[in-house]
């Protein structure tokens, strides 16, 4: 059966793949209910642009620009799609349009309370004043969310996105995170990028952990 959502990241502090370049930052292509989706785009636009060239991903295919939260470790690669300034690009209301990875976007959203992307694609909203996360909506009321860093507090993420049905799998960076009996309502859990405790949680939970790392890819 064809997958019905397909998650390639593409940028990460640790490689999956080995001839893809890591370093501090996020970011992934989210394939789902018809469009690609960039979600947040790294630190830096050159070893973005490289990781998906090897992965044989193009920036102008791209229907959407999601951008979990202000911080350079998730913006600083906006320029891969620079020359598609018309690009929906989905951003928190507290992230700095005025600043240089923004300013020439002409199509930005700013996103308070949750907002609805598509029927089976959510934002949480902007929570804590930080950072919004993507929630995709799949069969039998199951969703997988995607987070940057998760500064809100994985707890918060989690309970936002059960409005949209039963959260079961938790992608990103979970900075922060050791709030381990959490993990015990979720089916999967990847925790990557800023996650300080991915030993723990992979030793406390082996059949849930996935790992993360650039050229890593989830198909639900
Ligand atoms: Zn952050
Ligand atoms: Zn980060």
């Amino acid at each position: 059966m064809k997958p019905q959502l397909r998650i390639t990241i593409l940028y990460d502090n640790t490689a999956w793949q080995k001839n893809l370049t890591p370093d501090w930052g996020f970011s992934c292509m989210v394939e789902f209910s018809g469009r690609k989706m960039l979600f947040d785009t790294g630190a830096h636009a050159d070893i973005l642009a490289n990781n998906m060239k090897t992965l044989g991903v193009d920036a102008r295919d791209m229907d959407l620009v999601f951008i979990s939260h202000d911080h350079w470790d998730h913006i600083g690669g906006m320029a891969v799609v620079q020359d598609n300034p018309e690009i929906p690009v989905y951003v928190p209301v507290s992230l700095n349009t005025e600043g240089e990875h923004f300013r020439d976007m002409k199509n930005l959203i700013r996103v308070d309370a949750a907002t609805r992307i598509s029927d089976k694609i959510w934002s949480t909203g902007e929570l804590k004043g930080i950072e919004h996360s993507m929630a995709l909506c799949l069969p039998d009321d199951e969703v997988v969310v995607v987070a940057g860093c998760s500064h809100p507090g994985v707890r918060e993420i989690v309970k936002a996105a059960g409005a949209f049905g039963n959260v079961t799998t938790v992608i990103g960076g979970l900075h922060g995170f050791d709030d381990y009996d959490l993990v015990k309502s979720l089916t999967r859990i990847c925790p990557t990028h800023c996650t300080q405790h991915i030993q723990e949680i992979a030793e406390l939970y082996p059949e849930k952990y996935i790992p993360g790392g650039a050229g890593k890819i989830f198909e639900f």
